[in-house]
């Protein structure tokens, strides 16, 4: 579409476009143990520990095999209630 049409959509520069990845972080002690973080990462990187917090509770910690899957898409930050979990993106390795 061209310009004269005010079209502001512009494809994927594919040279430039890359997937992020994320660093998982969790705060043991505040999690209370809901599981929604679990639930609907859609990467399937969290798994309930098999140890538990000081308030009985089974924290997420990243899965087995998927230390390198999370996308940083911030969904388990802003589902947890308790503020007990968040990502930060790693920086890119442009080759
Ligand atoms: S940031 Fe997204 S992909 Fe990464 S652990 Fe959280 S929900 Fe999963
Ligand atoms: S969403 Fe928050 S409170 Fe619930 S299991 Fe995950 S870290 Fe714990």
């Amino acid at each position: 579409m061209s310009a004269e049409f005010g079209s502001s959509r512009i494809p994927i520069d594919l040279s430039t476009a890359y997937v992020p990845k994320g660093a998982v972080f969790v705060i043991p002690g505040r999690c209370k143990g809901c599981g929604y973080c679990i639930e609907f990462c859609p990467q399937h990187v969290l798994a309930a520990s098999e140890d538990i917090n000081p308030k009985g509770y089974h924290y997420p910690i990243v899965g087995e095999g998927k230390a390198d899957a999370c996308i940083h898409c911030g969904f388990c930050d802003v589902v947890c209630p308790e503020f007990a979990i968040y990502t930060e993106e790693i920086a890119p390795v442009i080759p």
